[in-house]
Protein backbone atom coordinates (compact mmCIF):
# COMPACT_ATOMS: atom_id res chain seq x y z
CA UNK A 1 0.00 0.00 0.00
CA UNK A 2 1.64 3.55 -0.67
CA UNK A 3 2.24 5.79 2.08
CA UNK A 4 0.77 9.41 1.93
CA UNK A 5 2.86 12.50 3.06
CA UNK A 6 2.21 12.61 6.86
CA UNK A 7 0.53 9.49 6.87
CA UNK A 8 1.22 6.88 9.65
CA UNK A 9 0.36 3.37 9.07
CA UNK A 10 -2.18 2.87 12.81
CA UNK A 11 -3.67 5.50 14.68
CA UNK A 12 -4.77 4.86 17.83
CA UNK A 13 -7.05 6.45 19.22
CA UNK A 14 -6.84 6.73 23.23
CA UNK A 15 -4.02 5.92 25.52
CA UNK A 16 -5.35 3.88 28.10
CA UNK A 17 -5.21 0.13 29.19
CA UNK A 18 -5.74 -1.05 25.93
CA UNK A 19 -3.94 1.39 23.72
CA UNK A 20 -0.54 1.88 25.49
CA UNK A 21 -0.76 -2.02 24.91
CA UNK A 22 -0.87 -1.73 20.56
CA UNK A 23 1.25 1.59 20.50
CA UNK A 24 3.91 -1.06 22.40
CA UNK A 25 3.67 -4.14 20.49
CA UNK A 26 2.61 -2.68 17.21
CA UNK A 27 5.77 -0.03 17.09
CA UNK A 28 8.46 -3.16 17.96
CA UNK A 29 7.74 -3.49 14.39
CA UNK A 30 10.60 -0.64 12.91
CA UNK A 31 8.62 -0.95 9.58
CA UNK A 32 5.08 0.65 10.96
CA UNK A 33 4.66 3.99 12.23
CA UNK A 34 2.34 4.57 14.74
CA UNK A 35 0.24 7.66 15.96
CA UNK A 36 -1.14 7.50 19.32
CA UNK A 37 -3.68 10.09 19.96
CA UNK A 38 -4.86 10.99 23.69
CA UNK A 39 -7.49 13.33 24.79
CA UNK A 40 -6.04 14.17 27.98
CA UNK A 41 -1.98 14.94 28.97
CA UNK A 42 0.70 13.41 30.97
CA UNK A 43 0.62 11.25 34.06
CA UNK A 44 2.44 13.66 36.09
CA UNK A 45 0.41 13.87 39.10
CA UNK A 46 2.01 12.55 41.87
CA UNK A 47 -1.49 10.76 43.55
CA UNK A 48 -1.38 8.33 40.17
CA UNK A 49 1.84 7.35 41.89
CA UNK A 50 1.25 6.76 45.33
CA UNK A 51 -1.61 4.01 45.28
CA UNK A 52 -3.60 4.94 48.62
CA UNK A 53 -4.49 8.17 46.73
CA UNK A 54 -5.82 7.04 43.80
CA UNK A 55 -8.98 8.37 44.68
CA UNK A 56 -7.84 11.86 45.00
CA UNK A 57 -7.75 11.76 41.22
CA UNK A 58 -11.59 12.13 41.24
CA UNK A 59 -13.22 15.14 39.62
CA UNK A 60 -9.23 16.13 38.74
CA UNK A 61 -8.32 17.27 35.50
CA UNK A 62 -7.21 13.72 34.83
CA UNK A 63 -10.95 12.96 35.30
CA UNK A 64 -13.23 12.67 32.47
CA UNK A 65 -16.05 13.00 35.40
CA UNK A 66 -18.61 11.37 33.64
CA UNK A 67 -22.45 11.38 34.97
CA UNK A 68 -25.17 8.48 34.20
CA UNK A 69 -28.57 10.26 33.26
CA UNK A 70 -30.76 9.60 35.92
CA UNK A 71 -31.19 6.35 36.89
CA UNK A 72 -34.81 5.16 37.02
CA UNK A 73 -34.16 1.70 39.63
CA UNK A 74 -31.77 3.64 41.90
CA UNK A 75 -34.48 6.63 42.49
CA UNK A 76 -33.32 8.94 39.59
CA UNK A 77 -30.06 9.59 40.89
CA UNK A 78 -27.13 10.78 38.99
CA UNK A 79 -24.30 8.86 39.13
CA UNK A 80 -20.40 10.08 39.07
CA UNK A 81 -18.81 7.63 36.53
CA UNK A 82 -14.70 8.80 36.88
CA UNK A 83 -12.72 7.50 33.87
CA UNK A 84 -8.96 8.25 33.22
CA UNK A 85 -8.45 11.48 31.16
CA UNK A 86 -4.43 10.90 30.66
CA UNK A 87 -2.21 9.14 29.34
CA UNK A 88 -2.65 5.52 31.15
CA UNK A 89 -6.60 6.31 30.75
CA UNK A 90 -8.38 4.92 33.47
CA UNK A 91 -5.46 2.53 34.45
CA UNK A 92 -3.94 5.76 35.63
CA UNK A 93 -6.50 6.01 38.14
CA UNK A 94 -7.76 2.69 39.03
CA UNK A 95 -7.27 0.85 42.11
CA UNK A 96 -4.97 -1.64 40.60
CA UNK A 97 -6.47 -4.78 41.52
CA UNK A 98 -5.42 -7.57 39.17
CA UNK A 99 -8.50 -9.89 38.27
CA UNK A 100 -8.99 -11.80 35.11
CA UNK A 101 -12.71 -13.18 35.98
CA UNK A 102 -13.84 -16.87 35.89
CA UNK A 103 -12.46 -19.44 33.03
CA UNK A 104 -16.07 -20.02 31.82
CA UNK A 105 -16.96 -16.00 30.81
CA UNK A 106 -14.60 -16.52 28.02
CA UNK A 107 -15.93 -19.62 27.39
CA UNK A 108 -19.33 -17.72 27.14
CA UNK A 109 -17.71 -15.43 24.53
CA UNK A 110 -16.49 -17.83 22.39
CA UNK A 111 -19.77 -20.08 22.36
CA UNK A 112 -21.33 -16.38 21.18
CA UNK A 113 -19.35 -17.05 18.10
CA UNK A 114 -16.27 -15.55 19.25
CA UNK A 115 -13.69 -18.06 17.24
CA UNK A 116 -10.37 -17.77 19.13
CA UNK A 117 -11.82 -16.02 22.44
CA UNK A 118 -12.32 -19.42 24.78
CA UNK A 119 -10.19 -19.47 28.02
CA UNK A 120 -7.05 -21.79 26.43
CA UNK A 121 -7.16 -19.33 23.60
CA UNK A 122 -7.08 -16.35 26.01
CA UNK A 123 -4.72 -17.64 28.65
CA UNK A 124 -1.53 -16.71 26.75
CA UNK A 125 -1.99 -13.55 26.33
CA UNK A 126 -3.04 -13.15 30.14
CA UNK A 127 0.70 -15.03 30.59
CA UNK A 128 2.53 -12.61 27.92
CA UNK A 129 1.63 -9.32 29.49
CA UNK A 130 1.84 -10.79 33.21
CA UNK A 131 5.42 -9.83 34.94
CA UNK A 132 4.45 -12.00 38.15
CA UNK A 133 6.17 -11.38 41.34
CA UNK A 134 5.65 -14.99 42.67
CA UNK A 135 6.69 -16.39 39.30
CA UNK A 136 6.12 -18.44 36.25
CA UNK A 137 3.50 -21.11 36.61
CA UNK A 138 0.31 -22.93 34.67
CA UNK A 139 -1.74 -19.92 35.12
CA UNK A 140 0.88 -17.00 35.69
CA UNK A 141 3.66 -15.43 33.37
CA UNK A 142 7.25 -13.51 34.16
CA UNK A 143 9.08 -11.37 31.55
CA UNK A 144 5.71 -9.65 30.54
CA UNK A 145 5.66 -5.42 30.62
CA UNK A 146 3.19 -5.44 33.60
CA UNK A 147 3.66 -5.92 37.06
CA UNK A 148 1.30 -7.87 38.94
CA UNK A 149 2.74 -8.08 42.68
CA UNK A 150 1.58 -8.76 46.15
CA UNK A 151 0.41 -5.92 48.22
CA UNK A 152 3.33 -4.97 50.37
CA UNK A 153 1.64 -4.07 53.02
CA UNK A 154 -1.82 -5.39 54.23
CA UNK A 155 -3.24 -4.16 57.39
CA UNK A 156 -4.63 -5.92 60.21
CA UNK A 157 -7.92 -5.72 59.48
CA UNK A 158 -7.79 -7.54 56.05
CA UNK A 159 -6.08 -10.35 58.13
CA UNK A 160 -9.18 -9.86 60.13
CA UNK A 161 -11.40 -10.12 56.96
CA UNK A 162 -9.98 -13.22 55.41
CA UNK A 163 -9.78 -14.66 58.79
CA UNK A 164 -13.65 -14.05 59.32
CA UNK A 165 -14.25 -15.50 55.86
CA UNK A 166 -12.57 -18.69 57.14
CA UNK A 167 -14.69 -19.05 60.26
CA UNK A 168 -18.33 -18.75 57.83
CA UNK A 169 -16.34 -22.03 55.49
CA UNK A 170 -15.77 -19.48 52.58
CA UNK A 171 -12.73 -21.16 51.30
CA UNK A 172 -9.35 -19.08 51.48
CA UNK A 173 -8.28 -18.79 48.02
CA UNK A 174 -4.64 -17.58 47.80
CA UNK A 175 -4.38 -16.89 44.06
CA UNK A 176 -7.64 -15.45 41.83
CA UNK A 177 -6.10 -16.26 38.64
CA UNK A 178 -5.22 -20.00 39.29
CA UNK A 179 -7.49 -22.82 39.73
CA UNK A 180 -10.38 -21.56 40.95
CA UNK A 181 -12.06 -18.16 41.33
CA UNK A 182 -14.30 -19.20 44.09
CA UNK A 183 -13.27 -18.48 47.83
CA UNK A 184 -11.66 -15.44 49.64
CA UNK A 185 -7.85 -13.85 49.89
CA UNK A 186 -5.95 -10.83 49.73
CA UNK A 187 -5.66 -9.05 46.21
CA UNK A 188 -2.66 -8.77 44.05
CA UNK A 189 -2.37 -5.63 42.35
CA UNK A 190 -0.41 -4.17 39.23
CA UNK A 191 2.50 -2.79 41.00
CA UNK A 192 5.77 -2.19 40.66
CA UNK A 193 8.09 -1.26 43.81
CA UNK A 194 5.19 -0.33 45.48
CA UNK A 195 3.72 2.43 43.18
CA UNK A 196 1.45 1.97 40.42
CA UNK A 197 2.18 0.16 37.36
CA UNK A 198 -0.32 1.28 34.79
CA UNK A 199 -0.52 0.59 31.32
CA UNK A 200 1.58 4.16 30.14
CA UNK A 201 4.29 2.31 32.91
CA UNK A 202 3.98 -0.93 31.52
CA UNK A 203 3.75 -0.63 27.65
CA UNK A 204 4.13 2.97 26.26
CA UNK A 205 7.37 4.77 28.26
CA UNK A 206 9.73 1.67 27.14
CA UNK A 207 8.15 2.42 23.82
CA UNK A 208 8.56 6.09 23.83
CA UNK A 209 12.17 6.21 22.17
CA UNK A 210 11.03 4.58 19.29
CA UNK A 211 11.15 6.63 16.03
CA UNK A 212 8.45 5.28 14.89
CA UNK A 213 6.07 5.91 17.43
CA UNK A 214 4.53 9.40 17.62
CA UNK A 215 2.03 10.18 20.60
CA UNK A 216 0.17 13.21 20.55
CA UNK A 217 -1.57 14.10 24.08
CA UNK A 218 -4.38 16.58 24.24
CA UNK A 219 -5.26 15.49 21.03
CA UNK A 220 -9.15 14.86 21.32
CA UNK A 221 -10.59 12.37 18.53
CA UNK A 222 -13.87 13.32 17.17
CA UNK A 223 -14.48 11.91 13.79
CA UNK A 224 -13.67 8.82 12.02
CA UNK A 225 -12.60 10.10 8.10
CA UNK A 226 -14.34 7.66 6.13
CA UNK A 227 -14.35 7.03 2.19
CA UNK A 228 -17.28 4.84 1.11
CA UNK A 229 -16.94 2.00 3.37
CA UNK A 230 -13.12 2.39 4.17
CA UNK A 231 -11.42 4.48 7.26
CA UNK A 232 -8.85 6.63 6.45
CA UNK A 233 -7.95 8.70 9.17
CA UNK A 234 -8.89 10.52 11.85
CA UNK A 235 -9.97 14.27 12.67
CA UNK A 236 -8.68 15.56 15.97
CA UNK A 237 -9.18 18.75 18.22
CA UNK A 238 -6.19 20.03 19.71
CA UNK A 239 -5.80 23.62 21.57
CA UNK A 240 -8.83 24.70 19.87
CA UNK A 241 -7.79 23.80 16.53
CA UNK A 242 -9.32 21.13 14.48
CA UNK A 243 -6.70 19.18 12.83
CA UNK A 244 -6.66 15.52 10.57
CA UNK A 245 -4.36 12.78 10.24
CA UNK A 246 -4.27 9.92 7.75
CA UNK A 247 -3.73 6.26 8.25
CA UNK A 248 -2.43 3.97 5.87
CA UNK A 249 -3.15 0.78 7.08
CA UNK A 250 -6.15 1.14 10.01
CA UNK A 251 -8.15 3.46 12.23
CA UNK A 252 -7.95 1.87 16.00
CA UNK A 253 -10.50 2.90 18.81
CA UNK A 254 -9.01 1.83 21.82
CA UNK A 255 -11.28 5.28 23.94
CA UNK A 256 -12.75 3.02 26.71
CA UNK A 257 -16.66 1.55 26.68
CA UNK A 258 -18.04 5.22 27.09
CA UNK A 259 -15.76 7.09 24.19
CA UNK A 260 -15.51 4.58 21.08
CA UNK A 261 -18.76 3.94 21.07
CA UNK A 262 -19.00 8.11 21.29
CA UNK A 263 -16.89 8.17 18.72
CA UNK A 264 -18.64 5.84 15.99
CA UNK A 265 -21.58 7.82 16.57
CA UNK A 266 -20.27 11.28 15.51
CA UNK A 267 -18.64 9.25 12.99
CA UNK A 268 -22.06 8.33 11.67
CA UNK A 269 -21.43 4.80 12.36
CA UNK A 270 -24.60 3.44 14.07
CA UNK A 271 -28.47 3.11 14.81
CA UNK A 272 -29.40 5.58 11.59
CA UNK A 273 -32.46 6.63 13.00
CA UNK A 274 -31.24 7.24 16.32
CA UNK A 275 -28.12 9.43 14.47
CA UNK A 276 -30.86 11.26 12.58
CA UNK A 277 -32.33 12.61 15.64
CA UNK A 278 -29.27 14.50 16.64
CA UNK A 279 -28.62 15.75 12.92
CA UNK A 280 -25.57 13.62 12.27
CA UNK A 281 -26.28 11.90 8.84
CA UNK A 282 -25.62 7.88 8.91
CA UNK A 283 -22.87 6.52 7.26
CA UNK A 284 -23.11 3.10 8.20
CA UNK A 285 -25.74 1.45 10.25
CA UNK A 286 -25.11 -0.77 13.24
CA UNK A 287 -27.94 -1.19 15.47
CA UNK A 288 -25.57 -1.87 18.75
CA UNK A 289 -23.26 0.94 18.89
CA UNK A 290 -23.75 2.15 22.39
CA UNK A 291 -26.03 -0.70 23.66
CA UNK A 292 -25.10 -3.37 25.82
CA UNK A 293 -23.68 -0.95 28.53
CA UNK A 294 -22.79 -3.30 31.37
CA UNK A 295 -21.18 -2.28 34.55
CA UNK A 296 -20.42 -3.66 38.31
CA UNK A 297 -22.66 -1.81 40.89
CA UNK A 298 -21.88 -1.81 44.47
CA UNK A 299 -22.90 -0.50 47.56
CA UNK A 300 -20.37 0.58 50.80
CA UNK A 301 -20.99 -0.68 54.16
CA UNK A 302 -19.48 0.74 56.86
CA UNK A 303 -18.66 -0.08 60.69
CA UNK A 304 -16.65 1.79 63.48
CA UNK A 305 -13.79 0.21 64.24
CA UNK A 306 -12.89 0.20 67.87
CA UNK A 307 -8.82 -0.17 67.86
CA UNK A 308 -6.53 3.08 65.94
CA UNK A 309 -5.49 0.43 62.90
CA UNK A 310 -7.33 1.55 60.30
CA UNK A 311 -5.93 3.88 57.12
CA UNK A 312 -7.23 6.78 59.32
CA UNK A 313 -3.71 6.94 59.98
CA UNK A 314 -2.31 6.20 56.68
CA UNK A 315 -1.41 9.71 56.31
CA UNK A 316 1.36 10.10 59.36
CA UNK A 317 4.21 11.78 59.08
CA UNK A 318 5.96 8.24 59.75
CA UNK A 319 4.27 6.89 56.93
CA UNK A 320 4.79 9.44 54.96
CA UNK A 321 8.33 9.43 55.41
CA UNK A 322 8.09 5.40 55.60
CA UNK A 323 6.56 5.97 51.74
CA UNK A 324 9.16 8.14 50.15
CA UNK A 325 12.22 6.65 51.12
CA UNK A 326 11.33 2.93 51.01
CA UNK A 327 7.90 2.36 49.10
CA UNK A 328 6.65 1.01 52.26
CA UNK A 329 3.58 1.02 53.99
CA UNK A 330 -0.03 1.79 54.47
CA UNK A 331 0.47 4.58 51.46
CA UNK A 332 1.60 1.51 49.35
CA UNK A 333 -2.05 -0.17 50.11
CA UNK A 334 -4.89 0.37 47.15
CA UNK A 335 -7.01 0.48 49.95
CA UNK A 336 -9.79 -2.60 48.57
CA UNK A 337 -6.59 -5.31 49.91
CA UNK A 338 -9.07 -8.09 49.74
CA UNK A 339 -12.18 -9.95 48.81
CA UNK A 340 -14.48 -12.65 48.49
CA UNK A 341 -15.63 -14.18 44.87
CA UNK A 342 -19.03 -16.27 45.79
CA UNK A 343 -22.04 -17.80 44.51
CA UNK A 344 -25.81 -15.96 46.07
CA UNK A 345 -27.42 -19.21 44.70
CA UNK A 346 -27.19 -22.64 43.43
CA UNK A 347 -26.70 -23.37 39.26
CA UNK A 348 -24.39 -20.58 38.50
CA UNK A 349 -22.05 -20.99 36.66
CA UNK A 350 -19.66 -18.25 38.02
CA UNK A 351 -19.84 -16.22 40.90
CA UNK A 352 -22.23 -13.04 41.30
CA UNK A 353 -20.95 -11.54 44.18
CA UNK A 354 -17.59 -9.60 44.45
CA UNK A 355 -17.20 -8.63 48.12
CA UNK A 356 -14.56 -6.18 48.39
CA UNK A 357 -12.81 -5.58 52.03
CA UNK A 358 -11.13 -2.36 52.79
CA UNK A 359 -9.86 -1.10 56.39
CA UNK A 360 -10.89 2.29 55.49
CA UNK A 361 -14.17 4.67 55.18
CA UNK A 362 -14.86 4.46 51.54
CA UNK A 363 -18.40 6.14 50.70
CA UNK A 364 -19.24 8.27 47.85
CA UNK A 365 -16.51 7.23 46.31
CA UNK A 366 -13.65 8.70 49.24
CA UNK A 367 -15.50 12.28 49.03
CA UNK A 368 -16.96 11.28 52.04
CA UNK A 369 -14.64 11.13 55.47
CA UNK A 370 -14.96 9.95 58.55
CA UNK A 371 -13.11 11.64 61.70
CA UNK A 372 -12.93 7.74 63.43
CA UNK A 373 -10.58 4.94 62.56
CA UNK A 374 -13.61 2.49 60.48
CA UNK A 375 -13.43 -0.23 57.58
CA UNK A 376 -15.51 -1.12 55.30
CA UNK A 377 -17.07 -3.67 52.59
CA UNK A 378 -18.10 -3.39 49.17
CA UNK A 379 -20.45 -6.03 47.94
CA UNK A 380 -20.68 -5.85 44.12
CA UNK A 381 -22.62 -7.58 41.95
CA UNK A 382 -20.58 -8.84 39.00
CA UNK A 383 -22.93 -11.21 36.85
CA UNK A 384 -25.62 -8.25 36.04
CA UNK A 385 -28.50 -9.24 33.76
CA UNK A 386 -28.91 -5.28 33.37
CA UNK A 387 -28.22 -3.97 30.36
CA UNK A 388 -28.02 0.00 29.69
CA UNK A 389 -26.42 2.26 26.65
CA UNK A 390 -24.64 4.90 25.65
CA UNK A 391 -26.17 7.66 22.94
CA UNK A 392 -25.22 10.93 21.94
CA UNK A 393 -27.07 13.90 22.97
CA UNK A 394 -26.53 16.11 20.47
CA UNK A 395 -24.17 16.49 17.62
CA UNK A 396 -21.83 18.22 19.81
CA UNK A 397 -18.03 16.80 19.24
CA UNK A 398 -17.12 17.53 22.38
CA UNK A 399 -19.91 17.08 24.93
CA UNK A 400 -20.26 14.15 27.14
CA UNK A 401 -22.46 11.53 25.93
CA UNK A 402 -26.23 10.48 27.64
CA UNK A 403 -24.87 7.12 29.77
CA UNK A 404 -27.65 4.99 31.18
CA UNK A 405 -26.31 2.32 33.37
CA UNK A 406 -30.48 0.95 33.93
CA UNK A 407 -28.37 -0.58 37.06
CA UNK A 408 -30.79 -2.84 38.93
CA UNK A 409 -33.28 -3.37 36.61
CA UNK A 410 -34.20 -6.72 37.61
CA UNK A 411 -35.39 -8.40 40.94
CA UNK A 412 -32.24 -10.57 40.61
CA UNK A 413 -29.85 -7.39 40.18
CA UNK A 414 -30.85 -6.18 43.20
CA UNK A 415 -31.00 -9.50 45.61
CA UNK A 416 -27.43 -10.27 44.98
CA UNK A 417 -26.49 -7.13 46.63
CA UNK A 418 -29.01 -7.82 49.44
CA UNK A 419 -27.79 -11.15 49.46
CA UNK A 420 -24.25 -9.50 50.00
CA UNK A 421 -25.09 -6.81 52.87
CA UNK A 422 -25.94 -9.60 55.07
CA UNK A 423 -23.03 -11.02 54.36
CA UNK A 424 -20.68 -8.57 55.58
CA UNK A 425 -22.88 -8.31 58.48
CA UNK A 426 -22.17 -11.87 59.08
CA UNK A 427 -18.56 -10.81 58.94
CA UNK A 428 -18.32 -7.75 61.08
CA UNK A 429 -19.96 -9.79 63.48
CA UNK A 430 -17.85 -12.79 63.29
CA UNK A 431 -15.23 -13.97 66.29
CA UNK A 432 -11.94 -12.50 64.03
CA UNK A 433 -13.90 -9.34 64.17
CA UNK A 434 -14.71 -9.13 67.64
CA UNK A 435 -12.22 -6.59 69.29
CA UNK A 436 -12.29 -4.72 65.93
CA UNK A 437 -16.00 -3.90 65.15
CA UNK A 438 -17.71 -0.90 66.65
CA UNK A 439 -21.34 0.34 65.38
CA UNK A 440 -22.78 -0.18 61.57
CA UNK A 441 -22.61 3.31 59.97
CA UNK A 442 -24.41 2.56 56.97
CA UNK A 443 -26.43 0.98 56.40
CA UNK A 444 -27.28 0.91 60.66
CA UNK A 445 -28.97 -1.62 62.51
CA UNK A 446 -32.88 -0.36 62.09
CA UNK A 447 -32.38 -1.21 58.45
CA UNK A 448 -33.00 -4.91 58.82
CA UNK A 449 -36.00 -6.44 55.98
CA UNK A 450 -35.14 -7.62 52.98
CA UNK A 451 -37.39 -4.80 51.61
CA UNK A 452 -35.44 -2.40 53.31
CA UNK A 453 -31.75 -3.51 52.60
CA UNK A 454 -33.00 -3.29 49.02
CA UNK A 455 -34.15 0.85 49.62
CA UNK A 456 -30.88 0.77 51.12
CA UNK A 457 -29.48 -0.34 47.92
CA UNK A 458 -31.09 1.57 45.66
CA UNK A 459 -30.41 4.74 47.88
CA UNK A 460 -26.56 3.90 47.62
CA UNK A 461 -25.55 2.12 44.82
CA UNK A 462 -22.75 3.26 42.97
CA UNK A 463 -20.94 2.20 40.23
CA UNK A 464 -17.87 -0.04 40.86
CA UNK A 465 -16.09 1.40 37.33
CA UNK A 466 -16.27 -1.08 34.92
CA UNK A 467 -18.65 -0.68 32.10
CA UNK A 468 -17.65 -2.57 28.99
CA UNK A 469 -19.38 -3.84 26.52
CA UNK A 470 -20.75 -1.14 24.12
CA UNK A 471 -19.23 -2.35 20.74
CA UNK A 472 -19.65 -5.98 21.71
CA UNK A 473 -17.87 -8.77 19.53
CA UNK A 474 -20.00 -11.24 17.77
CA UNK A 475 -22.29 -12.34 15.43
CA UNK A 476 -25.63 -10.89 16.02
CA UNK A 477 -27.55 -8.14 14.93
CA UNK A 478 -26.33 -5.66 18.00
CA UNK A 479 -23.06 -7.04 17.13
CA UNK A 480 -20.50 -4.23 16.31
CA UNK A 481 -17.20 -5.57 15.90
CA UNK A 482 -16.09 -9.27 14.53
CA UNK A 483 -14.19 -11.79 16.14
CA UNK A 484 -10.80 -9.90 14.92
CA UNK A 485 -12.57 -6.76 16.22
CA UNK A 486 -12.94 -5.22 13.13
CA UNK A 487 -16.05 -2.83 12.46
CA UNK A 488 -18.60 -4.33 10.41
CA UNK A 489 -19.13 -3.23 7.22
CA UNK A 490 -15.72 -0.61 7.54
CA UNK A 491 -12.53 -1.63 6.37
CA UNK A 492 -9.62 -0.79 7.93
CA UNK A 493 -11.47 0.49 11.49
CA UNK A 494 -11.09 -1.84 14.57
CA UNK A 495 -12.49 -1.49 18.38
CA UNK A 496 -10.07 -2.60 20.96
CA UNK A 497 -10.18 -2.00 24.24
CA UNK A 498 -13.00 -3.00 27.30
CA UNK A 499 -16.36 -1.90 24.92
CA UNK A 500 -15.56 -5.33 22.81
CA UNK A 501 -16.44 -7.37 25.76
CA UNK A 502 -19.92 -9.33 25.24
CA UNK A 503 -20.57 -10.15 28.57
CA UNK A 504 -18.74 -8.38 31.09
CA UNK A 505 -16.92 -11.02 33.27
CA UNK A 506 -17.14 -11.54 36.65
CA UNK A 507 -14.33 -9.18 38.30
CA UNK A 508 -12.21 -6.60 37.59
CA UNK A 509 -11.89 -5.46 34.17
CA UNK A 510 -8.37 -3.95 33.71
CA UNK A 511 -6.14 -7.36 33.34
CA UNK A 512 -9.08 -8.75 30.64
CA UNK A 513 -8.76 -5.22 28.53
CA UNK A 514 -4.96 -5.71 28.62
CA UNK A 515 -4.93 -9.20 27.67
CA UNK A 516 -7.95 -8.19 24.14
CA UNK A 517 -5.32 -5.16 23.44
CA UNK A 518 -2.26 -8.30 23.64
CA UNK A 519 -4.41 -9.83 21.07
CA UNK A 520 -6.04 -7.54 18.94
CA UNK A 521 -1.82 -6.18 18.36
CA UNK A 522 -1.07 -9.82 17.69
CA UNK A 523 -4.51 -10.14 15.01
CA UNK A 524 -3.36 -7.01 13.35
CA UNK A 525 0.46 -7.95 12.77
CA UNK A 526 -0.86 -11.20 11.42
CA UNK A 527 -2.78 -9.12 8.92
CA UNK A 528 -6.69 -9.45 9.50
CA UNK A 529 -7.87 -12.08 7.77
CA UNK A 530 -5.66 -14.57 9.12
CA UNK A 531 -6.59 -16.72 12.45
CA UNK A 532 -3.87 -16.19 14.86
CA UNK A 533 -3.11 -19.41 16.12
CA UNK A 534 -0.24 -19.08 18.55
CA UNK A 535 0.57 -16.13 20.95
CA UNK A 536 3.67 -14.28 19.00
CA UNK A 537 6.88 -13.61 22.16
CA UNK A 538 9.12 -10.89 21.44
C1 LIG B 1 -11.70 4.65 39.57
C2 LIG B 1 -11.49 3.35 38.85
C3 LIG B 1 -11.10 2.22 39.57
C4 LIG B 1 -10.91 1.01 38.91
N1 LIG B 1 -10.38 -0.04 39.60
C5 LIG B 1 -10.02 -1.14 38.92
C6 LIG B 1 -9.28 -2.18 39.57
O1 LIG B 1 -8.92 -2.07 40.75
N2 LIG B 1 -8.97 -3.28 38.84
C7 LIG B 1 -9.35 -3.42 37.54
O2 LIG B 1 -9.08 -4.47 36.95
N3 LIG B 1 -10.03 -2.45 36.89
C8 LIG B 1 -10.33 -1.31 37.54
N4 LIG B 1 -10.94 -0.30 36.88
C9 LIG B 1 -11.32 -0.50 35.47
C10 LIG B 1 -10.15 -0.47 34.48
O3 LIG B 1 -9.24 0.54 34.79
C11 LIG B 1 -10.73 -0.32 33.07
O4 LIG B 1 -11.56 -1.43 32.80
C12 LIG B 1 -9.67 -0.23 31.99
O5 LIG B 1 -8.80 0.83 32.22
C13 LIG B 1 -10.37 -0.05 30.64
O6 LIG B 1 -9.41 0.16 29.66
P1 LIG B 1 -9.78 0.87 28.29
O7 LIG B 1 -8.54 0.87 27.48
O8 LIG B 1 -11.00 0.24 27.73
O9 LIG B 1 -10.21 2.36 28.68
P2 LIG B 1 -9.39 3.47 29.46
O10 LIG B 1 -8.29 2.87 30.26
O11 LIG B 1 -10.39 4.30 30.18
O12 LIG B 1 -8.69 4.32 28.31
C14 LIG B 1 -9.37 5.11 27.37
C15 LIG B 1 -8.40 6.24 26.95
O13 LIG B 1 -8.89 6.85 25.77
C16 LIG B 1 -8.81 8.25 25.92
N5 LIG B 1 -9.83 8.83 25.06
C17 LIG B 1 -11.16 8.65 25.17
N6 LIG B 1 -11.80 9.31 24.18
C18 LIG B 1 -10.85 9.89 23.43
C19 LIG B 1 -10.91 10.71 22.27
N7 LIG B 1 -12.06 11.02 21.70
N8 LIG B 1 -9.74 11.16 21.75
C20 LIG B 1 -8.55 10.83 22.32
N9 LIG B 1 -8.46 10.06 23.44
C21 LIG B 1 -9.59 9.59 23.97
C22 LIG B 1 -9.05 8.47 27.40
O14 LIG B 1 -8.64 9.75 27.83
C23 LIG B 1 -8.27 7.32 28.01
O15 LIG B 1 -6.93 7.65 28.18
C24 LIG B 1 -11.16 0.92 37.51
C25 LIG B 1 -11.55 2.05 36.79
C26 LIG B 1 -11.70 3.27 37.44
C27 LIG B 1 -12.12 4.48 36.65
Amino acid sequence: MSRRANGYDYIIVGAGAAGCVLAGRLSEDPHVRVLLLEAGGADRAREIRIPAAFSRLFKSSVDWNYSTEPEPHAHNRQLYWPRGKVLGGSSSINAMIYIRGNRLDYEHWKSLGNEGWGYADVLPYFLKSENQQRGASQYHGTGGPLCVSDLRYVNPLTQAFLAAAKELGIPPNPDFNGVEQDGAGPYQVTQRNGQRHSGADAYLKPALGRPNLTVLTEAHATRVLLESNRAVGVEYVSQGETASVVADREVILSGGAINSPQLLLLSGIGPAEELKRVGIRPAHELRGVGKNLQDHPMVSVGYLCRQPVSMASAESLGNLLRYVLFKRGPLTSNVAEAGIFARTRPGLDVPDLQLIFGPAYYVNHGFDTHKEHCFGFGPTLVAPESRGEIALRSADRLAAPAIRANYVSTENDLRVIVEGVRLCRRIARSKAFRTYSGDELIPGSSVTSDQDIAEFVRCALQTLYHPVGTCKMGQDDLAVVDAHLRVRGIEALRVVDASIMPRIIAGNTNAPTVMIAEKAADMIRAGSDRTDTSVRRH
